[in-house]
């Protein structure tokens, strides 16, 4: 298997690569043409410059949204009929961000493309940063990641929160994760070996660090979403960094030993304590430490229960290996 990936580098075109640019649209009717625009204009430059592919193109993936980002994207392929800028791939319901990301990465792969660029919808990723990134790619870098310089368009609450998870994640010794809104740069061995990773409960931000190769960071200042509302509330942002933390960590559950064994303590402590009480006659006051240790006890029980069900949930959903999308149209894809 190894050296099956090993193979597809000789394969990429670093000089002069055909691009994809992959963007996940959840409900973005809103923004869609502005972003297309842009995007599009980004390739042509670059193209006409000779810094890309003229095969380089834009590939929409339709995470089963509701509202007309589908006609939207079948509209834009259609208006450029001759310079086949856009494609797309509609999925048959909404399986989320991670799951769109991927299906895209690999629908790039399976195309042929040298190398691909993650971003979202809403152009809160500077496109200007694909440059960047490129030349890092032409210079070696198999994963560029695009890192925000600052969290200044994000609401102080997302921005404590951001915090506390990748502190969190990197405290739980699992690895070090780049601050990036899954915008970075693949190239086809990465992709490759991405295609490798076969579990349900996909953590892009978690699995790419995990592949290893050259990589490399590019720098960027992180707009405003440019129309619409943000598809993350606070509901799925919490589902998102709990994924995060019990994909790539077995801490946790280790935890519960470390909770038991502090609870023990506390429980001997409490049982020499009402002991001596005993011995001394002032027994009936033992009250207040049963109900006490009850509680303790229980709250203990159940956060450790809590833990040891997450990963049961997990192992459930692995264990079925259902299909991570079904794809039900494709539009401008050869
Ligand atoms: N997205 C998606 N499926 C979902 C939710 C979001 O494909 O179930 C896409 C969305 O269209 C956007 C990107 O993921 O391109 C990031 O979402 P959003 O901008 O709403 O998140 P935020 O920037 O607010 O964290
Ligand atoms: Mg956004």
């Amino acid at each position: 298997m190894g050296e099956q990936i090993a193979a597809f580098s000789d394969i990429q075109d670093r000089e002069k690569p055909a691009l994809a640019i992959v963007v996940p649209c959840f409900n973005e009717s809103e923004v869609l043409e502005r972003t297309a625009e842009v995007l599009a204009e980004k390739v042509r430059v670059l193209v006409g410059s000779g810094f890309i592919s003229e095969k380089s193109r834009i590939l929409f993936v339709d995470d089963g949204s509701r509202d007309d980002t589908w006609e939207k994207i079948v509209w834009l392929v259609s208006e450029e009929p001759e310079s086949t800028v856009f494609s797309g791939i509609k999925f048959a319901h909404n399986r989320g961000h991670q799951n769109a990301v991927y299906a895209g990465l690999m629908e790039a792969y399976a195309s042929g493309y040298d190398c691909a660029v993650s971003m979202d919808a809403d152009l809160q990723d500077d496109p200007n940063a694909i440059d960047e990134m490129l030349r890092e790619y032409k210079t070696g870098a198999e994963i560029v990641y695009g890192v925000r310089n600052n969290r200044d368009t994000d609401t102080a609450f997302k921005r404590g929160t951001a915090h506390a998870f990748y502190g969190l994640m990197s405290a739980l010794g699992t690895h070090t994760i780049p601050d990036h809104a899954d915008f970075r740069l693949m190239g086809r061995c990465a992709l490759a070996a991405l295609g490798e990773y076969e579990e349900s409960n996909l953590f892009l931000r978690g699995i790419v660090p995990d592949l290893g190769f050259t990589t490399a960071k590019v720098y960027y200042k992180r707009a405003e979403r440019q129309a619409g509302q943000s598809k993350y509330p606070l509901g799925k942002m919490i589902g998102f960094a709990l994924e995060g933390i019990t994909s790539f960590s077995v801490k946790p559950i280790r935890l519960i030993m470390v909770l038991g064994g502090v609870s023990f303590v506390l429980a001997v402590a409490a049982l020499i304590y009402t002991l001596v009480s005993l011995a001394q006659g002032h027994a009936v006051a033992g009250w207040t430490s049963i109900m006490a240790s009850i509680w303790l006890l229980g709250s203990a029980f159940l956060v450790s229960l809590g833990i040891i069900g997450e990963y049961i949930g997990k192992i459930y959903v692995e264990v079925k290996n259902r299909p991570r999308y079904i794809v039900e149209k494709r539009v401008g894809m050869e």
